[in-house]
């Protein structure tokens, strides 16, 4: 083999992805280090207004990391100690722990093979009378299917917290328009602005809601349970998990780039679907009443294809690639907290072992898609073949 699995001469590494830093974002971080105050401040509350506007939510609440925001977000419906939380397994390990973090035992349900998100077929088979909420996730920016979500719960009594740690700017048609996750369409919505996402504070996190007592418990919670009303009090307990002014500046820079960024990435995305039609390679499905941001674009690998050996191929011929999300259930975390099945997780795993996330950044070439496109379909002849001897050789 050899050949072919050079990186060309010339030709640069392509990341997985690459945050967008090069507008006024460390301008506006040195004013607010000039002006003498840095802590959650003025430039939050604007943060917050414009994000709010952006969704389309009522209440939107800055905090440290959208692990954070999850944290707060399962406290304010009301999740406790020994209560039970409908999620995914196949998530980032953030949305299990956060259920941790209130005591409550995450339940995990499959996952919808073509879409990565929470079926919502298998819910009520995992409804118990400790359920006390479903944590939906839109993976990687496509947005799960809220509606029928939704529809459960309500009928159950049941809050629901959607994870859109990835979802900002993806949108979902709901009752006959377009409307931007975060309304929210569930009782919360949280955000995150780590830099794999499209939106970047270095780490910080957003909380909507349409509930004002809600949004005023977040503030009191973010910062130590402090009230000044009517002098400075603690009537419940807190946490810091505040945002900076700092962070905030950064994030309203970034935030006003957002369309671009996701004019780019569908148009790279609709790139990824030309190039790989009639391969082997199946590319992710948007359904017709959701519009992903394309936070990452994961493929599915053919029966038989190798994941390690196609991406180390890959590797080696400069493009970086990333294996599906992972499943919490499968780490050595998840072997010593509780955690119930809530049906097979088939679906999860294999999307874990087969799938793989392609480079996907604003400031890809208008050449890179095919690049990728081509050092896969090679890696994956490359593991085939491989698959083919050792199985002979059995
Ligand atoms: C990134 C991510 C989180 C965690 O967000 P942080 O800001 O890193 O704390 C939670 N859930 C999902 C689905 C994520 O992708």
């Amino acid at each position: 083999m050899g050949q072919p699995d050079e990186v060309p001469a010339g030709e640069p590494v392509i990341a997985v992805a690459k945050p967008v830093l090069a507008g006024n974002e460390a301008e506006a971080a040195a004013n607010v280090v000039r002006s003498g105050w840095v802590m959650q401040g003025p430039q939050v509350a604007q943060f917050e207004r414009e994000f709010a506007a952006r969704v389309g939510a009522p209440h939107a609440c800055a905090v440290s990391s959208g692990t954070t925001a999850l944290h707060l977000a399962l406290l304010a419906v009301g999740v406790r100690p020994d209560d039970e939380v409908i999620t995914v397994s196949h998530s980032y390990i953030a949305t299990a722990n956060s259920i941790r973090y209130c005591g409550a035992v995450p339940v995990f349900a499959d996952i919808d093979p073509d879409t990565f998100n929470l079926d919502p077929k298998l819910i009520e088979a995992a409804i118990t009378p400790r359920t006390r909420a479903i944590l939906c996730v839109h993976q990687m920016g496509m947005p799960c299917e809220l509606a029928a979500v939704l529809h459960i719960a309500r009928k159950h009594r049941i809050a629901v917290v959607e994870d859109a740690a990835c979802a900002i700017g993806s949108e979902i048609l709901w009752e006959g328009e377009w409307q931007k996750i975060g309304r929210p369409h569930g009782d919360v919505a949280c955000f995150s602005f780590h830099p794999r996402k499209l939106v970047t504070t270095g780490d910080g996190g957003m909380i909507v809601t349409a509930n004002g007592d809600w949004d005023r418990q977040f503030r009191l919670w973010r910062s130590h349970g402090m009230s000044q009303q009517p002098a400075e009090h603690y009537p419940v307990l807190g946490y810091n998990y505040r945002m900076t002014d700092i962070q905030a500046a950064i994030g309203r820079e970034q935030l006003r780039r957002l369309p671009e960024m996701i004019a780019r990435r569908r148009a790279l995305a609709d790139r990824y679907r030309e190039l790989l039609r009639g391969t082997e390679v199946t590319p992710p499905a948007e359904p017709s009443n959701a519009r992903s941001n394309w936070q990452s674009y994961c493929v599915r690998l053919p029966q038989g294809a190798d994941q390690a050996t196609v991406m180390d191929a890959m590797q080696k011929a400069g493009i970086s690639t990333r294996r599906g999300v992972m499943c919490a259930h499968r780490e050595p975390a998840y072997a010593h907290e509780p955690w119930r099945a809530g049906g097979p997780l088939r679906k999860s795993e294999e999307a874990q072992d087969q799938c793989l996330i392609l480079p996907l950044y604003p400031q890809m070439s208008e050449g890179d898609p095919e690049r990728v496109v081509k050092a896969l379909l090679r890696a994956l002849a490359t593991s085939m073949k491989e698959e083919r001897v050792s199985r002979a050789s059995r």
